[in-house]
């Protein structure tokens, strides 16, 4: 067992996390008032809709002791999501009839590849070190990880509320692990927007209320993936072929020329996600999904959401008798949720 101290074995565990593949990783303290002040003013004026776990954890999202005793140290990891190569977000928006889905869903599910790198880390650690306290997550928990990362040093919470690092953009995912090791916290990485408010101006719902306060109840990436019911009609039009999660803030934003694409292979796109027609995922049965969203973050979705936004998007496309058919032919096969989506998307094609 090795004798390191606080900042040697801070530096070593930086190395080994590396080492693990991550994109970058850093250390926080437990400080997390000024985030916490945030969360209570953005949740007293509803922004977060329907998702109540986000009110429900209290002060343990912003007192990571409380959910985690004996936490002292968070250890904040990175990793990079985009493939290399992939149809680009924009070229889709601009093919309707092909479907636009968030660039981190194309592949396998990020929180059994991070949740196994980090305890991959945790392990290393044990074997040089000997026995501590610790848990992973990776949006697992009522976990405040884009400002915990900002706080370790991994890049600047922008505009649009994502984290940015200033040589690798905003296109990556999160871990940490909370633990009971005094180690040496980084310092909080500065902002660097500036005056730019491209991702404001660009969001297609205008979700982003103002700097930093994105309402979820009008964001795509809310209505596709958290909301469980009805899309507002106010919003379909806007929605376009976005049919799992939106891109555009991010797409927009000038700090993602320096995008770092991911060396992992479990994130590059199955059943050719990144260029595939509409049709295509509406026809597939409730048993294709299943199949073909096995161990990918679609598959929370479930089948019926999944054919909601496929309907929405389908009433967005040019019309043609081949759609306004496959629209009627589910008709009779879908829940009265998804029913309603596809009378709204025929009513539009044959407008
Ligand atoms: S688009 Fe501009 S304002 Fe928005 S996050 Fe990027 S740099 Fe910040």
């Amino acid at each position: 067992m090795t004798q390191l101290n606080v900042k040697q074995l801070s530096q070593k565990i930086k190395e080994w996390g590396r080492t693990l593949g991550f994109s970058d990783i850093g250390i926080s303290d437990l400080d997390l008032a000024e985030a916490g002040e945030h969360l209570n003013q953005w949740l007293s004026k509803q922004y977060h809709g329907e998702m109540d776990y986000m009110s429900k954890h209290g002060s343990k999202r912003y007192q990571p002791a409380e959910l985690v005793p004996k936490t002292i140290s968070i250890i904040s990891v990175r990793l990079d999501y985009m493939p290399a190569q992939l149809k680009p977000y924009n070229s889709l928006l601009k093919e309707p009839q092909k479907a636009a889905i968030s660039r981190y869903a194309l592949g396998r599910d990020y929180h059994k590849v991070i949740r196994n790198k980090l305890k991959k880390l945790t392990q290393k650690i044990t074997a040089e070190i000997g026995s501590f306290n610790c848990r992973v997550f990776t949006d697992s928990a009522p976990v405040m990880e884009k400002a915990i990362a900002e706080k370790a040093g991994l890049g600047w919470i922008g505009k649009h509320s994502n984290l940015i690092n200033s040589k690798a953009g905003s296109y990556f995912f999160l871990g940490e692990i909370y633990t009971d090791l005094p180690l040496e916290a980084d310092r909080k990485a500065t902002f660097h927007c500036g005056s730019c408010t491209q991702c404001i101006q660009d969001c297609p719902t205008q979700a982003i209320v103002a700097p930093f306060q994105v309402d979820a109840r009008k964001c795509i990436s809310y209505l596709t993936i958290e909301n469980k019911g009805e899309i507002p009609v106010e919003f379909r039009k806007a929605m376009g072929n976005r049919i799992y999660g939106c891109d555009d803030c991010q797409m927009v934003c000038p700090w993602n020329k320096f995008t770092q694409n991911t060396q992992e292979h479990d994130f590059h796109p199955r059943y050719r996600l990144d260029d595939v027609e509409l049709l295509t995922l509406f026809n597939w049965s409730e048993a294709e999904f299943l199949q073909k969203t096995e161990g990918s973050p679609i598959r929370r979705i479930g089948y019926q959401c999944w054919q909601r936004n496929i309907a929405v998007a389908l009433g967005n496309v040019k019309p043609s008798q081949k759609i306004i058919s496959a629209l009627k032919s589910k008709l009779t096969s879908s829940t009265e949720m998804v029913k309603s989506h596809i009378r709204w998307a025929i009513e539009e094609l044959m407008d």
